[in-house]
């Protein structure tokens, strides 16, 4: 997830580290570490920006032609030293960096402690890297077969580097859905999680592919693949500018991460979803199962973008829990003097983690002794420490100002939360049961609907002038058409509203005239045909109608003046495809109208002020 540059060459390592890691300072990080070797191998490593490393490292011992440096994004533990990268094993043999979660780690560490493994940290990280020295210590391998055999029994995703004493003069390193790039130079190789640490020393790149382990020496380098097989590797020329590189050749970060949400949303349900047996397992969870079990309402508390997510979630807990739920904002729900009575359950929603109203709603919360659950982005954020528990939504950091890929999360969490609820509960339904595996399509679709993006850019273009735009849907679709509605005025700045679309008749459509562009999110579900007759009533008074449909919709196609189709899925998972393309379109307006899409005027990205 963050970020990684390793180099192998003839020239010292640690400058080149250092300014490669601060080449990847754009994608966001919480901590910064290096390992060195040059007979032997040193370690430092400290909480916080590149430059905190940097003032440790002073006065002390940096050279050496062989190292690799480190940004973290907390997943597993807080962010504080000890748990910043490299970590190494118990004996001193190993060292590693890694981008990405172990999803199998609590496994792999109650195996090492029944071995008599110690751990100094809470990562998934120094996990892996005991268990890759067992390997060693138990068999008559090399440093890379032990590695090898190691990533053979890992579930999850990784980018690492692996340095080992013994076998100093090397630098392994492997991905799976964790991106590894080599810059082969002449004489010397750099890796990095991305190529922008690379441009300035060399064009020629290799990306490894899944499942690939690649040892770099300074003479040279081999790749093959978690079978032991030899692979070619593919040598590619690097043109892109350092600005499009850090944004992954995307013209901005709201766009990349919109892209993103393939893999985002599939980073969210890693590990927490069993198809085979339809369970649904959110560790964060665990040690307040039987409060849950005994919960008789919930209350969610948020802002923005993640009250919307809270909305969403309200329709997710009633449908499959049958419990009530109230949706607060966050900045309301501590000054109006809330009932708590026993059995409530406060869900806080944040990406940041540091928004300040809900912050406060939390403390208010727990005065009044409800127990107070988190759903963060950003792991050891401060509502991650103020929550009695909680579930990370995972999606990566998030540069954009206006929220994308982070609601995506927490929509996914919040399905998960009420399907694990619910089973707690003994009210998980057969049919809410089906949704389990069923979640394990949605980064496939969302792919299909992103990859729409030009067909919407060009609906973009007939709307770009619009001073206002209307956003309807029914049932959980509803919360949707808000989101839409607010990426639209966050980054254009053009005045629009959501509404719920049976609502139109009592005001809204005193608005509509052909001037008027309205958008409908028209998925199948119980309100279809009650949804269609509200876009006849736009088309009667000649209001502009853009309407998202389900792929083979015939009904719509015939009213509507655009049509954007998505993917058939499950109506409770539907927010999930649904609220992409009203992303897309709000992305394409804004830059079609010259604004600043990453940093929409007036908002900041973590609100911590009241
Ligand atoms: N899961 C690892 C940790 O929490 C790596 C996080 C990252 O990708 O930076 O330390």
């Amino acid at each position: 997830m963050c970020g990684i540059v390793g180099y192998v060459g003839y020239r010292k390592a640690y400058p080149i580290i250092i300014s490669g890691l601060k080449r990847l300072e754009y994608r966001g990080y919480d901590s910064a570490g290096v390992a060195l070797y040059d007979g032997k191998i040193k370690i430092y490593k400290k909480k916080g920006k590149v430059s905190e490393l940097e003032k440790l490292t002073k006065d002390k011992d940096t050279e050496g032609t062989i190292g690799m440096g480190h940004t973290r994004w907390a997943t597993h533990g807080a962010p504080s030293d000890e748990n910043s990268h490299p970590h190494v094993s118990n004996s001193g043999n190993f060292s590693i960096i890694h981008n990405g979660i172990i999803e199998n780690y609590s496994t792999l560490k109650k195996e090492l402690l029944g071995r008599g493994y110690t751990f100094n940290s809470a990562t998934d990280t120094e996990v892996l890297v005991n268990f890759i020295e067992d390997i060693y210590e138990n068999n008559e391998i090399d440093a890379t077969e032990a590695v090898r055999i190691a990533l053979n029994n890992v579930i999850g995703a990784y980018g690492i580097v692996v340095m080992c004493k013994a076998e100093p003069e090397k630098l392994i390193v492997a991905r799976r859905s964790s991106p590894i790039a080599i810059g082969v130079g002449e004489g010397e190789f750099i890796i990095a999680s991305d190529a922008t640490p690379i441009v300035e020393h060399t064009k020629d790149v290799v990306y490894l592919n899944d499942n690939e382990i690649a040892v770099i020496t300074k003479e040279g380098y081999k790749v093959l693949n978690l079978k032991n097989e030899s692979q070619t590797p593919y040598i590619h020329t690097i043109e892109m500018e350092l600005e499009a590189l850090e944004k992954g050749g995307y013209d901005h970060f709201m766009l990349k991460e919109i892209f993103e949400q393939p893999r985002s949303i599939a980073d969210s349900i890693r590990g927490r979803i069993d198809p085979e047996n339809k369970k649904v397992w959110l560790g964060g969870l665990v040690d307040v199962r039987k409060e849950l079990a005994q919960a008789k309402r919930f209350i969610f508390v948020a802002c923005g973008t993640s009250w919307h997510a809270g909305l969403v979630g309200e329709y997710l807990f009633e449908e499959h829990i049958r419990i009530p739920v109230e949706v607060e904002y966050a900045s309301e729900f501590r000054y109006r003097n809330p009932v708590i009575q026993e059995g409530d359950i406060v869900i806080a929603i944040s990406q940041s983690g540091e928004t300040a109203d809900t912050l406060a709603a939390i403390n208010l919360a727990k005065e009044r002794g409800a127990l107070v659950l988190g759903i963060c982005n950003v792991v050891g954020s401060s509502i991650s420490r103020a929550t009695h528990a909680g579930v990370y939504t995972h999606a990566g950091p998030e540069i954009g100002v206006a929220s994308t890929k982070a609601f995506t999360a927490q929509v996914s969490v919040l399905t998960m939360m009420a399907l694990f609820i619910a089973d707690l509960k003994g009210k998980l339904t057969p049919k809410s049961r089906s949704i389990i595996p069923e979640m394990l399509q949605v980064p496939e679709k969302v792919r299909h609907i992103v990859n729409q993006s030009d067909k919407i850019k060009e609906i973009a273009a007939t709307f770009k002038d619009s001073p206002n735009c209307l956003y309807l849907g029914r049932g959980s679709n509803f919360p949707v058409a808000l989101e839409g509605a607010l990426k639209l005025k966050e980054i254009s700045y053009i005045h629009a509203e959501g509404y719920p679309a049976a609502e139109m008749k009592h005001g809204p459509i005193a608005l509509i005239d052909e001037n008027m562009p309205v958008i409908f999110i028209a998925t199948k579900d119980e309100s279809y045909e009650k949804i269609v007759s509200n876009i006849e009533e736009v088309a009667a008074r000649k209001g502009r109608v853009v309407a998202i449909v389900t792929e083979g919709d015939t009904a719509v196609r015939n009213i509507a003046e655009f049509v954007i189709e998505i993917p058939e899925i499950d109506p409770s998972l539907m927010p999930l495809l649904s609220v992409i393309p009203l992303q897309i379109l709000s992305y394409h307006i804004a830059v079609m109208r010259n604004c600043n899409v990453d940093q929409p005027r007036n908002l900041a990205k973590s609100v911590t002020v009241e």
